[in-house]
C-alpha cells in the first residue's frame, strides 16, 4: 500500500526549501527490466547475490523475504511463465499481466495517498482511451499484448476488451522509469500518488528512487507550496523544444506550454559563430553572428543541416548501445559548426561518456564528464539529481587515475549536491559518495603529512 508520503504538514504555508521529500510512495506493480533479470532481485531491485525462483526458474530473488514478498502476485505467474517457456513475457506485456492479477486481488481499492488526506486508487489514472483508438501505432501494440496475454493469463482473469484497453491506457500514461543511484533505467512502475503530478520541461521536482520506493523532491525553494504547481518531467528534457513537444504529444497526449516550451531557448539548437574567439549562441539561417558581427561562410547553413542530421541519426542508432568511435566521430564534425551547448552535442558527449566507461578508456571518460559537467549545471541546474551524478562521475574517474587532489575537489562538489537531490540519508549517500569523500580525505591528508615529514 502507498504510503501517505513525508510531506511536513504545516510546511505547506511556510515554503518548502530545495532539496526537501514531499513525497514518498510504494509502486502499485512494478517490473524489472529484462536486461536486468540475471543481476538483480526481481522484487528489492538490488544488485546482490540471488537465486531462481525454483518453479518457473525464470526469475531471481535475493532471499527468502523477497520471495515472499513477490509471492501474491508471482504466485499467477510463475506457472504462466513455465508453461509457455522458452518463450519469455516482453516487460510491457508482464507489467500488464501484473495490473490485472493485483486488480482481481483487492488492487481496485488500493489508495495511493498523496496529501494525508487526498488519494487516488488506478481508476482514478487518465487512461486516454479516446487518444489511444485513435493512434494506430498505439492500437497496434494493443493488439498484440492483448494476444500474449489471452496465452498468459488464466482465462477467467482475463477482463474483456473495453477494461483491458482502459488498463493499457492507463498503464502506458503513467508508468514511472524506476532508476538506479546513477540514473539509469532498470525498470517501470505505477505509483498511485504521484501521478497526481504534472509534467513541466524546467520542473521543480525529480523522482529519485530507493530500490523501488519513488521519492519526489524539490529542485528549488518553492515559497507557496500547492499540489498543482508541482511539477516533474516525463521525458528526457535534453532535447530541443519542437522534439520535446512532439514526443510529449505522442506518447502523453497534449501540448506542453510548460515556460520552456512557450520561450525556447536559441542556445538548444544554436550554431558555432565562426569567429573562435565569440561563444555567442547563432543561428544558422542567419547571415553574421549578431554580437560580433563575423559573417559566415558561403553554404554554412546546409553544413549546420546535414551535421544535425548526421548527428540525430547516429543519436538516435545509438539509442541501445553507444560506440566510441561513432561519437568521435559525430562530435569532430560537430566542431566549429554546432554551439558547444547545442543539444545534439551535449547528447553526443553522453553518448561518447556511456561508450568510453564500457570501454574502460577511463581518461577519455573523465574528459568527456568533464565538459558534461558544464552542461548539465546549464540545462539541468545544481540541484537535478543528474548534475550531482556527473560530478559523482567524475570524481571516481579522476580518483582511479591517481589524480587525488582534484578528485576530492569533485567528490565534495559531488557530496554537496547529491546531499540536495537525494537527502543525507539515501544509500546513494551512505555507500557511494561517503566512502569515496572519506578515502579521498584520508589520502589527502596522508599525502599532506609525507609532504611534511619530507620536507623536515
Ligand atoms: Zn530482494
Ligand atoms: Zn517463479
Ligand atoms: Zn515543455
Ligand atoms: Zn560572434
Amino acid at each position: 500500500m502507498a504510503s501517505n508520503g513525508g510531506i511536513p504538514v504545516n510546511g505547506l504555508l511556510n515554503g518548502i526549501k530545495k532539496g526537501t521529500t514531499i513525497l514518498t510512495a510504494e509502486p502499485f506493480v512494478f517490473v524489472l527490466s529484462q536486461q536486468q533479470r540475471k543481476e538483480r532481485c526481481d522484487q528489492c531491485f538490488k544488485s546482490c547475490k540471488i537465486s531462481r525462483c525454483a518453479g518457473c526458474q525464470y526469475v531471481f530473488y535475493c532471499g527468502r523475504n523477497c520471495q515472499r514478498e513477490a509471492w501474491s502476485i508471482h504466485k499467477v505467474e510463475c506457472p504462466n511463465i513455465k508453461r509457455i517457456h522458452p518463450r519469455i513475457l516482453p516487460d510491457a506485456s508482464r507489467m500488464m499481466a501484473r495490473i490485472i492479477i493485483k486488480l482481481s486481488q483487492n488492487g481496485k481499492e488500493e489508495r495511493g495517498y498523496y496529501t494525508p488526506q487526498k488519494y487516488r486508487v488506478f481508476h482514478d489514472l487518465m487512461s486516454h482511451v479516446l487518444d489511444i483508438k485513435g493512434d494506430m501505432k498505439k492500437m497496434e501494440h494493443f493488439t498484440a499484448l492483448s494476444l500474449i496475454l489471452a496465452e498468459f493469463l488464466p482465462k477467467d482473469m482475463l477482463p474483456d476488451v473495453k477494461e483491458l484497453l482502459g488498463i493499457f491506457g492507463r498503464m502506458s500514461v503513467n508508468s514511472f522509469n524506476i532508476l538506479d543511484t546513477d540514473m539509469t533505467s532498470l525498470g517501470v512502475g505505477i505509483y498511485l500518488g504521484p501521478s497526481i503530478i504534472d509534467h513541466s520541461c524546467k520542473p521543480n521536482c525529480s523522482a529519485i528512487f530507493e530500490g523501488t520506493t519513488i521519492i519526489i523532491r524539490t529542485l528549488c525553494d518553492i515559497t507557496s507550496f500547492d499540489w498543482s504547481e508541482v511539477r516533474i518531467t516525463y521525458i528526457d528534457v535534453l532535447k530541443d523544444t519542437n522534439t520535446r513537444r512532439a514526443e510529449l504529444k505522442k506518447s502523453y497526449y497534449f501540448l506542453c506550454e510548460c515556460e520552456r516550451c512557450n520561450c525556447p531557448e536559441t542556445i538548444e539548437i544554436a550554431a558555432a559563430c565562426p569567429n573562435k574567439e565569440c561563444t555567442y549562441p547563432c543561428q544558422s539561417r542567419d547571415s553574421h553572428c549578431i554580437k560580433c558581427g563575423e559573417k559566415f561562410s558561403k553554404g554554412f547553413a546546409e553544413c549546420f543541416d546535414e551535421v544535425s542530421e548526421l548527428s540525430a541519426f547516429h543519436l538516435d542508432k545509438m539509442s541501445h548501445t553507444a560506440y566510441l568511435d561513432t561519437a568521435r566521430l559525430c562530435l569532430e564534425k560537430q566542431k566549429g559548426v554546432l554551439h558547444p551547448y547545442n543539444l545534439l552535442v551535449v547528447r553526443m558527449l553522453e553518448m561518447a561518456l556511456a561508450a568510453a566507461m564500457d570501454l574502460k578508456r577511463w581518461e577519455d571518460a573523465e574528459k568527456y564528464a568533464a565538459q558534461l559537467t558544464a552542461r548539465y549545471l546549464f540545462y539541468f541546474g545544481e540541484t537535478h539529481p543528474m548534475t550531482g551524478q556527473v560530478h559523482f562521475v567524475r570524481a571516481k574517474l579522476l580518483s582511479s587515475q591517481k589524480k587525488g587532489r582534484l578528485a576530492l575537489e569533485y567528490i565534495t562538489k559531488a557530496a554537496q549536491l547529491i546531499k540536495i537531490s537525494f537527502g543525507d540519508d539515501h544509500s546513494k549517500m551512505k555507500y557511494e559518495v561517503r566512502p569515496l569523500l572519506d578515502q579521498l580525505l584520508a589520502e589527502y591528508h596522508l599525502e599532506k603529512h609525507q609532504d611534511v615529514t619530507d620536507q623536515s
